[in-house]
Formats: C-alpha cells, sequence, structure tokens
C-alpha cells in the first residue's frame, strides 16, 4: 500500500472492551454513573422529536432472542445489538449480552465500538429510577426486587442512590442468586430481608421491580398483591411471549412505557387490546402528561429497553474514555490517500490469478 499523506483523515474507532468499561465506572464510581447515564437519558428525552425512532428489529428463536437497536439525532447515529436468552445461565453464558456502536451522522464514520453489557445494566437501572422519580411515591423507601440476577445489583443501587430507598424485600427462584446479590450489596447502607415468596416480598412494599428472565407469559404479579400507591418497574417482561405482570394488574394501574410501538409489541402491555391507553414517558418529563396523580394510584413502568437509553449511554462512554485516556483505537476502515481508490488498498499480489488456487484450497 502506497504511504498516506499526512492530510489523510483520521479514520480509526474508539474500541471499549468490557474491561475498559468496566474501568470506567470504577473510576467515576458505579452510584455516580447511574446518575450521569440517567441525567443523559433525561436530557436525551426532553429532546423526543429529534430522535429517529423505529421499534427495534427481534430474531426469534426457541431458546430466545437476538435484537437490533438504532436511533439518531443530528449528530450521532448510535445502535445496539443486544440478545435475551433465559436459558443460558445454565450453560454457564449470562442471559443479557451486548455491543454497540457510536457513529457520525454527518459523515457515516463509526467513532466508537463498545461492549455493553455492564452499560446495558446500568442505563436500564438509571432508566428505571429516573422514571420512578416520577411515578412512585416520593416516600417511597422500601423496594421488592424480584428477580435477583445480572441485573439486580444495579437497580438495587439506582434506586438507593436516586429515590432515598432504605430497604430491600428479596424473592428469586434461585436462592443463590438472592445469596449472591445479598453479599455484593453489603455495606451499602441497604436492609435487605429475602423473602419466601413473591408474595412476601411484594407485601408493605412501595416499588416493586421485576427482573426475572423466563420465556413464558409468566403472572409474577398477580392482582391481589397489588397495594394503593405502589409503583412496579418491571423491566423483565420484554419480549413477546415473555411477561411477568397479569393483565388485571396493568388494567387496574396507569401505565407508562418508553415508546408505545415497540412496547405494544414486547412489553407486558402484549396482553393487553391495542387501545388500552398509555403514557410515553418523554410526556411526563415534558409536562406534556402527568406522571403520578394521587397517593392512591398504582403505576406501572412497563420497560422493554429503548435504543434512546443506548445512545446516550454510549455518548457517556466516549467521552468519558476520552478524558480517562482509555480503550484502543481499531482501524476498522482502510485508510485511503484517495477515498474512491479502494482497490488500491490490496497489495498488487492479492488480487493476481496466482492466488487463485491457494484460496480455493483453504
Ligand atoms: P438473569 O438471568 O441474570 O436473572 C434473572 C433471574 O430471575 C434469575 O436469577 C432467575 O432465577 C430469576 N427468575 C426467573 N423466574 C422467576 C420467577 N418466576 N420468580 C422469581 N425469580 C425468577 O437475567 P438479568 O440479566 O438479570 O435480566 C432480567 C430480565 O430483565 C430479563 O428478562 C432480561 O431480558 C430483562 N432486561 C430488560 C431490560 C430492559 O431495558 N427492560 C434490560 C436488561 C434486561
Amino acid at each position: 500500500m502506497p504511504a498516506l499523506p499526512s492530510h489523510c483523515p483520521d479514520l480509526s474507532t474508539l474500541y471499549l472492551g468490557a474491561a475498559d468499561v468496566a474501568r470506567i465506572v470504577e473510576r467515576i464510581g458505579l452510584r455516580a454513573s447511574l446518575v450521569e447515564v440517567a441525567a443523559r437519558i433525561g436530557s436525551a428525552l426532553r429532546r423526543w422529536p429529534e430522535f429517529s425512532k423505529v421499534a427495534r428489529t427481534a430474531d426469534h428463536s426457541r431458546q430466545g432472542v437476538i435484537e437490533l437497536m438504532p436511533t439518531s439525532d443530528a449528530q450521532d447515529y448510535a445502535f445496539k445489538y443486544v440478545n435475551g436468552h433465559p436459558g443460558n445461565t445454565r450453560l454457564g453464558l449470562p442471559t443479557v449480552m451486548a455491543f454497540g456502536v457510536l457513529a457520525d451522522v454527518a459523515t457515516g464514520q463509526p467513532r466508537l465500538l463498545a461492549a455493553l453489557s455492564l452499560a446495558t445494566a446500568i442505563r436500564t437501572a438509571a432508566m428505571s429510577a429516573l422514571v420512578a422519580q416520577h411515578l412512585a411515591r416520593p416516600d417511597s423507601r422500601t423496594m421488592a426486587l424480584i428477580g435477583n440476577g445480572a441485573q439486580a445489583e444495579f437497580q438495587a443501587l439506582a434506586f438507593a442512590e436516586m429515590l432515598g430507598i432504605r430497604s430491600l424485600r428479596l424473592f428469586d427462584t434461585d436462592p443463590a442468586a438472592s445469596a449472591r446479590l445479598v453479599s455484593n450489596l453489603h455495606g451499602q447502607g441497604l436492609r435487605l430481608l429475602t423473602c419466601a415468596s413473591v408474595a412476601e416480598a411484594v407485601r408493605g412494599a412501595d416499588i416493586v421491580t421485576t427482573a426475572t428472565a423466563d420465556k413464558a407469559l409468566a403472572t409474577v404479579i398477580r392482582p391481589e398483591m397489588v397495594e394503593p400507591g405502589m409503583h412496579f418497574n418491571a423491566i423483565g417482561g420484554d419480549c413477546p411471549g415473555k411477561t411477568e405482570l397479569a393483565a388485571e394488574v396493568l388494567r387496574q394501574a396507569s401505565v407508562f412505557v418508553e415508546y408505545e410501538p415497540q412496547t405494544r409489541i414486547e412489553g407486558d402491555l402484549q396482553l393487553l387490546p391495542a387501545d388500552f391507553a398509555v403514557t410515553e414517558f418523554w410526556q411526563v418529563l415534558s409536562g406534556a402528561r402527568p406522571g403520578r396523580r394521587s397517593a392512591a394510584e398504582v403505576t406501572v413502568f412497563d420497560s422493554v429497553g429503548f435504543a434512546l437509553e443506548d445512545h446516550a449511554v454510549l455518548g457517556f462512554l466516549e467521552q468519558a474514555a476520552l478524558a480517562l485516556g482509555l480503550g484502543q483505537r481499531l482501524q476498522l476502515l482502510p485508510p485511503l490517500a484517495d477515498p474512491k481508490n479502494l482497490f488500491g488498498s490490496l497489495a498488487p499480489a492479492a488480487v493476481s490469478a496466482a492466488m487463485r488456487p491457494v484460496l480455493l484450497a483453504a
């Protein structure tokens, strides 16, 4: 390849692997990262009309789902690859695995490629807590946490930091998951009570977070468990055929969603007819629609995860990595002295006929 002239633009992409993302969160602090990501999601939601929006594409199989989540504003295009395979933990693999890209809208050049499993847990918890700041009763101090898997610590700490939750009532069908959660949250200033059933965990809670993983139309929360004034943060029902709340629980509540066309397909909302009224949460932030209207109202955040949240967390990771000097530069794109001469990026021998038998033999 000919030597590149000095004016050749930098086509490198910042790469943040899982260890780099963990390093960023360690340097900033997990609680501060949750608060920062929530603030970024909040300011993106206040600019809702500026974003391109589409329900994510989902490839379903018997075992789970693989999804692509794109969005853009005038400056940045983002997409995330994410899966959801509830049986994975039995194979020693996480249920949720993710990576994503941030690119310049003006040129299409990818600026950032980042591991997003940890960032997904952070942005999900940040979004949950941001929504609960507007929907839960302000005096909420106790949260039931049903499903104590990979998302659980992040949910617990986001609600402790952003809502003042002091007491957690835990339940998981796998007692080892609750035991891990208790151990990981030791020293965080939270009272932790492991319960014997969902009903016991939910009793007396101000907020109920459901973060279970089961590819089923489950009814983890049944109508008789609902008490006046409760807020439900339902994050595990996020795919067709995968729900957590009984339809009657939704019917008796005010239901809030991220992006209605996507939640109708994927959320607990799939259990209800298409004319059941819901509120997109950005409208609460903009002041167009009310959040909680009374102390006795039951509210539900039917969370499925929306691309705009990943756009926000990718922006956070890029800015933090540049400030902290973390990550590596990847050459995903061929550096070209003449941008029209892509052919010239190949060594002449590579296109000679003499190479064909070698290629065919490989
Ligand atoms: P995980 O597999 O690590 O944990 C799930 C836990 O739920 C496991 O410990 C399992 O034993 C428990 N569980 C399953 N059925 C249960 C039941 N009926 N009652 C109580 N516990 C039960 O998964 P994770 O990464 O923690 O994710 C949890 C859920 O959240 C998944 O369904 C995932 O798809 C979803 N999720 C949603 C978002 C979002 O933005 N809404 C983001 C990330 C993950």
